[in-house]
């Protein structure tokens, strides 16, 4: 009985993580590496294992790169049942398609370069049928529900908070005599986060396989940033331009929209015009109003009193390329919420060629920025960028506002792990090394936590760890 960590190790992207237990084996996550040059070519990399092999995969969330190589695996030939909660199957399939189709486009481009250079032609990761067709595997559940998936493997999902059907993936595993409860985090979110509810505490585990992304970092307070936007808006207002929000389709979009909801009145928002200029995030918005029984209890209460009407009454939703090319006329009062979230694709360029040299101009960086890309490159005070091959001067003026964060911070790391009771040993995953080793760090000192820092391919024998857990093995 066994753990093995295939990815998001000492880095952040690439969630994956293999379970033996006896004959079966379970696949936790399949996530596509990001972010860097070399990790289109790790996602071309086989799989470590036989794909057939694989009895079952858990998803723990819908981002890519928890989830992108899953029409891969099917490929492969993988035939089993996708469990995870039933909203992350409804994001799926919008985001697997549109991974899907980033991809082939990619991948088109590439391929016109390599035709002039008599370079060998290269194909798409997977295609848009691919990840329709790796849909019909997935098993939606919900939260709270513990259910066996394979004989003596019960699994349940908790509510994590991330982003909406996030879970924590509680598994117990049952090998002749041996049994041992792994709880794997998933990605944690931020508590009092608008929309979703605080991430749910585990009382007992004989493992936990942890996630660690702001393992050295502490958020500002929730009200700082409410302030942080209202001054924005209100600057931007007396200047009388526009406002530009890069901003990721799932979690942080619906987050920044319920903001102006819930302070429409009090940031002044009735005088602007708010354009969600993303075919991507207005679906994803969509699967957050069909599942609003997910709410914390504030969004609850928004909810009741809106019913189906928009979040807000100034609300227009860009579809078309028609309706985005008409915000370019728009020189004040609009407010452009679009991806990209890192200003490296998508419709935000194209704002950005039209407002980011005009000096009345105001820019909210909402999230985090990979090195070399556009947004970065404002958030580090570039005077100018490259757009469509074009230097646009940078007159705008430039704003980061971090506490719309979708991941708990270092000390609501440790506080949640110290809401098992057992003190059980830990593995830290989904990371990078300043994160890992202050996180840790923490976790020994303060709590006592036997903690290991997982290397790629590493593997934790389950089976080796005593039990301390008091409560009996529930299946
Ligand atoms: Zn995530
Ligand atoms: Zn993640």
């Amino acid at each position: 009985m066994e753990i093995q960590s295939l990815g998001a190790t000492e880095e952040v992207t690439g969630s994956c993580h293999l379970v033996t237990v006896g004959d079966y084996r379970i696949l936790l996550d399949c996530g596509m590496f990001q972010g860097n040059h070399g990790s289109e070519m790790r996602n071309r990399e086989p799989f470590p294992f036989e794909a057939s092999g694989i009895d079952a995969v858990v998803l723990s969330h819908a981002h890519i790169d928890h989830s992108g190589r899953l029409p891969m695996l099917a490929n492969a030939g993988f035939s089993g049942p996708v469990y995870t909660h039933r909203a992350t199957r409804d994001l799926c399939d919008i985001l697997l398609r549109d991974s899907a189709y980033l991809n082939e486009k990619s991948v088109e481009w590439e391929n016109r370069r390599r035709q002039r250079k008599h370079m060998p032609l290269i194909e798409a990761l997977y295609t848009q049928e691919d990840a329709a067709r790796v849909m019909k595997q997935f098993r939606g559940l919900a939260y709270d529900e513990p259910r066996q998936i394979l004989p003596g493997i019960g699994l349940c999902l908790r509510d994590a908070g991330h982003i909406l059907g996030s879970a924590i993936v509680e598994l117990t595993l049952t090998e002749g005599e041996v049994r041992r409860k792994l709880v794997f985090s998933g990605d944690l979110g931020q508590s009092g986060m608008p929309i979703l509810r605080d991430p749910s505490l585990v009382e007992e585990a004989d493992l936990v396989l942890m996630e660690s992304t702001y393992g050295d970092r502490l958020h500002r307070e929730p009200r700082q940033t409410h302030e942080e936007i209202r001054d924005i808006v209100a600057q931007a207002g007396h200047a009388r331009g526009n406002i530009l929000i890069p901003a990721f389709a799932v979690g942080r979009t619906q987050a920044l929209l319920y903001w102006m909801a819930t302070h429409y009145e009090e940031a002044g928002l009735a005088a602007w015009q708010v354009f969600l200029d993303s075919p991507l995030a207005i679906r994803a918005t969509n699967v957050y109003y069909r599942h609003s029984d997910l709410y914390d209890r504030e969004a609850a209460r928004l909810w009741g009193r809106n019913g189906k009407r928009k979040l807000l009454p100034n609300l227009s939703y860009s579809r078309t390329t028609a309706q985005s090319i008409a915000i370019n006329r728009i020189r004040s009062g609009a407010i452009i919420v679009a991806g990209s979230g890192m200003c490296n694709g998508g419709r935000i360029k194209y704002h950005l060629k039209n407002n980011l040299w005009r000096k009345e101009a105001h820019i909210i960086i909402l999230g985090y920025q990979a090195r070399g890309t556009p947004g970065r490159a404002l958030v580090d005070g570039a005077k100018s960028i490259r757009i469509f091959g074009e230097s646009i001067r940078v007159g705008a003026t430039i704003h980061t506002v971090g506490g719309l964060s979708a991941h708990a911070d270092q000390g609501e790391l440790v506080s949640w792990y110290r809401g098992f009771r057992n003190r059980p040993p830990v593995a830290l995953v989904h990371g990078e090394s300043e994160a890992l080793q202050a996180l840790a760090e923490r976790l020994s000192t303060e709590s006592g936590a036997e903690v290991t820092i997982m290397k790629k391919n590493q593997n934790i024998r389950l089976d080796k760890l005593p039990s301390k857990r008091t409560k009996p093995h529930a299946q």
